[in-house]
């Protein structure tokens, strides 16, 4: 088993989707790059700066590790 990914500031972003694969992987969308083509749709992890970040509503995400192992709130 591999660790998760950091995922930076991605972990604790309003718009950071979760996407799981058939096969198991998984990959952090940004869901800002549906209508801004500033943002990567599969932003490199970990994120450490990014003008759209917006704070989750999500206190339970593991602010400490920044690791994008739990889906992000939606
Ligand atoms: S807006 Fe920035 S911090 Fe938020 S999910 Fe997209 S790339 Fe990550």
């Amino acid at each position: 088993m591999t660790a998760p990914t950091p995922a930076g500031l991605c972990a604790n972003c309003h718009w950071a989707r979760l996407v799981r694969t058939t096969r198991g992987s998984s990959f952090l969308r940004c869901g800002r790059s549906d209508e801004d083509s500033r943002y990567p749709k599969y932003p490199p992890l970990p994120v450490q700066s990014c003008s759209g970040f917006a704070p989750s509503d999500d206190q339970s995400t593991d602010t400490a590790s920044g690791r994008a192992d739990r889906p992000p709130a939606l």
